[in-house]
């Protein structure tokens, strides 16, 4: 017979679907809002190298969910756009001299016909680019709101620059003290910037995660980088003179065995309490450490360097004189920039205190005895060497010298964060002008709502500017301007804004791309938010998240939007690593190309292979090998073509297999758990294969369940079937509970031999499926990250045992 000719029929269906818009969606009140269904995929940045395989991972699973829920009879908004704005862009526009819109332009046509390519079910009616000034309009209007209620500051600040980039980074655009971008090892600049207050949402950010349907590995990420911690300021008085140093602490129940105090080599109190037989060593200390960036400073290997102010502290627990050093591995930017030395019971203090020649005392101890101690030892006990309070467990202590410090005015319990106020200027032309005007007279001045979109000046291509500021400043029609209030000359802000910001809030634009008199409708908002379903990179886990967060929190509290939250649930689908279980690089030679597997296999056949590789939310190697299977079901599939249909009776085997198959697709598909239903589509076909016929009643239900996973061919055969297109909206077939009922068996799952978790499944499970079941388990997830599996043992219908390099 002729194979499978899947090139034709992926073709035929996707100009069927565009020329149909078979995936548009409406807000159509008619709908309940229990059947709404909004399910985002983390739009993608449109780069040069194209679509990765890793990408469409993630899109298919959005996908098949989608289509699945349209056939369940859900309203679902399915929309996909380009993150567009971008460094990248920019300095290939600087390389090549071109104009970075056309690169922009080019990436995304390629990327759209690469993501055609793949047969999504998008509504492209509602695509958008951030780039675009009709949308990046309201990326300005949105920050203005923000400027106009102080959460939007100006600031000197120290920032990570990049020397070759002439650019400032983010804390999270440096790896290992190098530019993300370049390699180019990062310095310190001071610049001026605007800021944005995400600090002032950091408690809600942090509480709000409960309400999250997130992985616990996600929440756990982000409460990490938002750092709370409970603690005490206490005030230390100087020697000499009126000052005080106010430092944090998490550990006050530690003050006696305080020894000394440092401050960070920025401290307004440097300048002041410096001794003059000190000064010269202080003023060199820090002008060398104005040159490292925070990453250099703070690295816990490194040798600790620091030098003696010459001015004491008097420890106000006990009275006694400590010397005041500074030490850049204190930072300016946490805290109060300033710390009591506890060497005793803290690792850095222990270094420093030992290199210096500092006292080290014992304040703590396991069992209330005393001994030298010869490493820090951070651990709880009771107090020792500590007054009145000896003999008291650390919680206890915490408590009482808090109240202690409170009653005698010289310390109060606070709360701190690790979280930063966000740095949102970049000194970049291919980003959102920053609409704001420096008018000598009134300061600061946003520009008119009515105003916007204020574009970016056309240029033939971007220049760097020596000075390090954005390419705009040197573009004098555009920099000179009147000022909106007074009317007199004033000059444009030249910063622009992070690659960050359009994606802070794409997903309320989806809802409404074409409104022209707001970000989008406030009735689209009531329709779709807050977002059902978001899957997408690991790699966004803290700071696309929480910025996005941090702005949806904001427009809750402006009353522009129905829920605190935008994202109820989330998925980090895994990634997908080059055959032998690496990562895919270019270096390496192993990235594969989706338009290859398109070419060679069609889209259907890798939309099954990604989704049948393992859990949405594992890594897993791409391989050839398993390709192939895929590939080798749709060609069976296809087969059954030749089968004359009849209108007979399937037998009662055929409908127990049948049912079940239809019970268990709907329930894995539901939950996300794609390989396991298609391990049972597999079992269906190996059941139907030998038949001389096939019964209609027996095999429109099959293509119905087959056409969220590959759907091109469910249209062909949907046809074929005799029925007019498209299967999309068809309903999803119903199981009858009485062909289903099968005998349940309790499987173990072991690692290296110790049982781990238990979960009841049907009896006669296979192999496979028992496999991905138990790889697939949080438990067992949670303990096997980061090791190496070695070998999976699996004793049918009794246990799965995991062999791993623990
Ligand atoms: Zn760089
Ligand atoms: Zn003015």
């Amino acid at each position: 017979m002729a194979g499978y000719p899947f090139s034709d029929i992926e073709k035929k269906w996707q100009k069927y679907w565009e020329d149909n818009k078979t995936f548009r969606v409406t807000e159509d009140p008619s709908v309940p809002r229990e059947k709404r269904k909004y399910v985002l995929d983390m739009f993608p940045y449109p780069s040069a190298a194209g679509l990765h395989v890793g990408h469409p991972e993630g899109y298919f699973a959005t996908d098949i969910y989608s289509r699945y829920l349209r056939m369940k009879g859900y309203q679902v908004l399915h929309p996909m756009g380009f993150d567009s704005f971008g460094l990248p862009a920019e300095n290939y526009a600087i390389k090549t001299g071109t104009h970075p819109r056309v690169s922009t332009e080019q990436n995304i046509a390629r990327f759209t016909s690469q993501i055609k390519s793949l047969g999504f079910s998008y509504d492209w009616d509602r695509c958008l680019s951030s780039c675009e000034p009709e949308y990046y309009r309201w990326t300005q209007w949105i920050f203005l709101r923000l400027w106009e209620k102080g959460l939007a500051y100006e600031a000197e600040a120290p920032i990570n620059w990049c020397p070759s980039c002439l650019t400032g980074l983010a804390n999270e655009e440096v790896k290992d003290g190098l530019c993300d971008r370049c390699g180019t090892p990062v310095t310190r600049r001071n610049l001026r910037q605007w800021i944005l207050k995400i600090t002032a949402y950091a408690e809600r950010l942090l509480a709000d995660l409960d309400m999250l349907d997130w992985s616990e590995s996600l929440k756990l990420m982000q409460t990490n980088w938002i750092g709370r911690s409970e603690g005490a300021n206490v005030r230390f008085a100087l020697e000499k003179g009126p000052d005080a140093i106010e430092v944090y602490t998490t550990r006050p129940d530690t003050l006696f065995g305080a020894t000394y105090m440092v401050l960070a080599p920025e401290h307004p109190l440097v300048g002041k309490i410096t001794t003059s037989a000190q000064k010269k060593a202080v003023q060199d200390y820090v002008a060398a450490s104005a040159m490292k960036s925070d990453m250099e400073r703070t690295e816990l290997a490194k040798d600790k360097t620091g030098v003696f102010t010459g001015a004491n502290a008097v420890n106000p627990v006990n009275g006694k004189k400590i010397p005041v050093w500074i030490s850049d591995y204190i930072l300016i930017s946490y805290g109060t920039g300033a710390i009591m030395a506890v060497p005793g019971h803290d690792e850095r203090d222990f270094a420093f205190a030992k290199k210096f020649n500092l006292p080290v005392i014992q304040v703590v101890s396991k069992d209330g005895s005393i001994h030298e101690l010869m490493e820090a030892d951070p651990t709880e006990g009771v107090a020792v060497n500590s007054g009145e309070f000896d003999g008291i467990t650390t919680a206890a202590f915490k408590t009482k010298i808090v109240e202690w410090l409170e009653k005698k005015g010289i310390g109060k319990r606070a709360v701190n964060y690790k979280i930063r106020d966000w740095i949102f200027s970049r000194q970049r032309y291919w980003g959102e002008p920053i609409p704001l005007v420096h008018c000598p007279r009134d300061g600061t001045v946003a520009v008119p709502d009515d105003q916007l979109p204020l574009r970016l000046p056309e240029v033939k291509t971007v220049v760097r500017t020596s000075t390090g500021e954005s390419p705009l400043a040197e573009i004098p029609s555009w920099v000179n301007t009147t000022c909106p209030k007074c009317g007199g000359p004033a000059k444009r802000e030249t910063n622009t804004m992070p690659q960050w910001a359009g994606s802070c809030w794409y997903f309320l634009r989806f809802l409404d791309p074409k409104n022209e008199t707001a970000f989008a409708g406030r009735d689209a908002i009531d329709y779709w938010m807050p977002v059902d379903l978001y899957v997408g990179g690991a790699e966004h886990a803290v700071l696309h998240l929480l910025y996005a967060r941090f702005w949806h929190k904001f427009l809750f509290d402006e009353g522009l939007v129905n829920s605190p939250e935008p994202f109820m649930r989330l998925i980090n689908q895994g990634m997908i690593l080059g055959e032998g279980g690496v990562k895919m690089s270019k270096s390496l030679g192993n990235v594969i190309n989706p338009d290859d597997i398109v070419r060679d296999f069609g889209a259907d056949t890798m939309r099954i292979y990604e989704m049948f590789m393992g859990p949405l939310e594992v890594s897993k190697p791409w391989s050839t090998r398993g390709i192939t299977g895929a590939k080798r079901f749709l060609e069976r599939i296809w087969r059954i073509t030749e089968l004359p249909l009849t209108d007979a009776q399937p037998t009662e085997l055929l409908l127990r297999v049948l049912h079940k198959t239809i019970k268990k697709v709907s329930h894995d598909t539901a939950r996300l758990e794609f390989n396991t239903a298609i391990a049972q589509m597999m079992i269906f076909l190996n059941e139907v294969s030998g038949l001389p016929e096939m019964p209609r009643s027996l095999w429109t239900p099959f293509v119905l369940l087959l056409s969220p996973y590959a759907p091109h061919l469910a249209e062909e055969l949907w046809v074929r079937l005799g029925n007019a297109p498209s299967i999309a909206r068809q309903p999803w077939p119903a199981w009858d509970e009485a062909y289903t009922a099968e005998e349940m068996v309790e499987i173990v799952f072991q690692i290296n031999g110790k049982i781990r978790a238990r979960e009841s499944l049907p009896a006669g499970t296979p192999e496979e499926e028992l496999k991905a079941k138990a790889l697939g388990h949080e438990r067992i997830r949670a303990l096997l990250a980061d090791t190496q599996i070695r070998k999976i043992i699996v004793v049918p219908d009794k246990l799965v045992n995991i062999v791993a390099a623990i």
